[in-house]
């Protein structure tokens, strides 16, 4: 069998040895890559001894790819991951200049990574700013590829916006500009097929892992064709597609409009019995207080764009910041997958053993899930709760911890590594 995993009628085919391509990437990449790697490879060896093992395999991206090769995202490196389909990467620095894209951004664009996955969840003594940290379990579906990150915006008094400008007054009729003549304009496609494969992702997620709960999070009271659609065609989708593993708020008013509250309680309570997936919806100012409020309420959280942005935020800071937060770009068609830390190149910390690995570690252990080797990824979660728990931690937390050690970004991958 070839070391390549393949995609085959919707699932992938991972061999016991799978070419993973990765990118060191800048700034701190380069201190967090090996020791990460280190740890995912003790993590399969305790699992699957020598069965199994990732066979990593550099490609390159930004600095390092410009100074070799004259270009910050060769081609090569492109075809790398369209090949080899699941890859890992550092972070990247957004090179400044005209006319250079954010290699982030052409990433995902080129291999159309639809899915921004974000898993939230607190590790054991890693100090938060919530009351009850260990009720936070939720898993983020951002939209990657629509919504106002289209890049669609036109700035005031140039010759686009004043056409603009003019085409939507004089040929849509619209007379709600406050002040037309110093306006920048900027537009929110939202498409319906956009909305569907990110939410359906969503709820096959929620039922592979048995979660309760899909909360479609949405500003439609004011943005009723692009936000207000996405949560209708969420709903929808969700009744037509997963119609005997779901249930949804929309029903549940349905019922209680027909036949009453006690009617709609019952059944919901049934479908919570059956196991069905609940489906709701939250607007997106409550949902930022609820999940603060009550996390504990919302499981697998499916949003667009700019929603996802703030929330992915929010609820990190809840469970340690971005040190720790792990994250995945992913098309479920395809296939393709590109795990990465979260964070950025942290220049003011890079090269200085400051930097906390958890972030790609923990995205790494996602990538073994995706690979479907949960054993692994589970030493890794087990492993690091254990470290943090002894509060052994990097200079990020240890500021915020009483009684720490402190272990510089090596060390504390080797930290892991004794409690795998
Ligand atoms: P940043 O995330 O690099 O740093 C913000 C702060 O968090 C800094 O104080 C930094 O020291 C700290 N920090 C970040 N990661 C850390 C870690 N693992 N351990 C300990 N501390 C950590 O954000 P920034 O300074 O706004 O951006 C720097 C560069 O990174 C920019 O060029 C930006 O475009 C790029 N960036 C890339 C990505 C990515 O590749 N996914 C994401 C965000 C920013």
């Amino acid at each position: 069998m070839s070391n390549n995993i393949q995609y085959q009628h919707g699932k992938i085919i991972v061999p016991d040895q799978p070419i993973i391509p990765f990118i060191e990437g800048d700034g701190i990449g380069k201190d967090i890559t090996e020791p990460s790697q280190r740890v995912i490879d003790a993590a399969v060896k305790k699992a699957y001894g020598t069965t199994k093992k990732l066979i990593w395999k550099e490609v390159l991206a930004g600095k390092k790819a410009f100074a070799l090769t004259g270009n910050y995202l060769p081609d090569e490196t492109l075809e790398a991951f369209k090949e080899y389909l699941v890859g890992i990467k550092g972070p990247l620095e957004t090179p400044v200049g005209e006319g250079i894209r954010s290699l982030n951004v052409a990433l995902r664009q080129t291999l159309d990574l639809y899915v921004c996955l974000r898993p939230i969840r607190w590790f054991k003594g890693v100090p938060s700013p919530v009351r009850f940290p260990e009720l936070v379990d939720m898993h983020i579906f951002r939209e990657n590829t629509e919504d106002i990150y289209a890049g669609i915006e036109f700035m005031t008094g140039d010759e686009k916006a004043i056409k603009f400008r003019d085409f939507l007054i004089n040929e849509m009729g619209v007379d709600k500009i406050r002040f037309p003549e110093s306006s920048s304009f900027g537009v929110k496609p939202v498409s319906k097929e956009g909305s569907e494969r990110l939410i359906r992702a969503a709820i096959k997620y929620a039922i592979d892992r048995e979660l309760p709960s899909v909360t479609i999070v949405h500003k439609g009271n004011i943005m009723k064709f692009t936000e207000g659609a996405f949560k209708n065609w969420g709903y929808a989708l969700a009744e037509n597609e997963f119609e005997h593993q779901t249930f949804t708020w929309k029903k549940y008013k349905q019922i209680e409009l027909d036949e009453g509250p006690d009617a709609a309680k019952t059944a919901l309570s049934k479908a919570k019995g059956m196991g069905k997936v609940i489906i709701k919806d939250v607007i997106t100012d409550a949902f930022l207080q609820e999940s603060l409020l009550h996390p504990f309420e919302h499981s697998v959280i499916a949003t667009l764009n700019l929603n996802g942005d703030y929330i992915s935020d929010q609820l990190a800071a809840m469970v340690g910041g971005i040190g720790i937060s792990p994250g995945a770009n992913i098309n479920y068609n395809s296939g393709y997958a590109i795990f990465e830390a979260t964070h950025g190149t942290a220049p003011n910390i890079a090269g200085t053993g400051k930097a906390n690995p958890g972030s790609l570690i923990l995205s790494g252990a996602m990538l073994l899930e995706y690979l479907g080797w949960h054993e692994a990824a589970e030493h890794v979660y087990d492993a690091m709760d254990h470290t943090f728990s002894k509060r052994k931690v990097t200079s990020d937390l240890y500021s915020m911890m009483e009684g720490a050690t402190l272990l510089s970004t090596s060390n504390f991958a080797d930290e892991i590594i004794r409690n795998i």
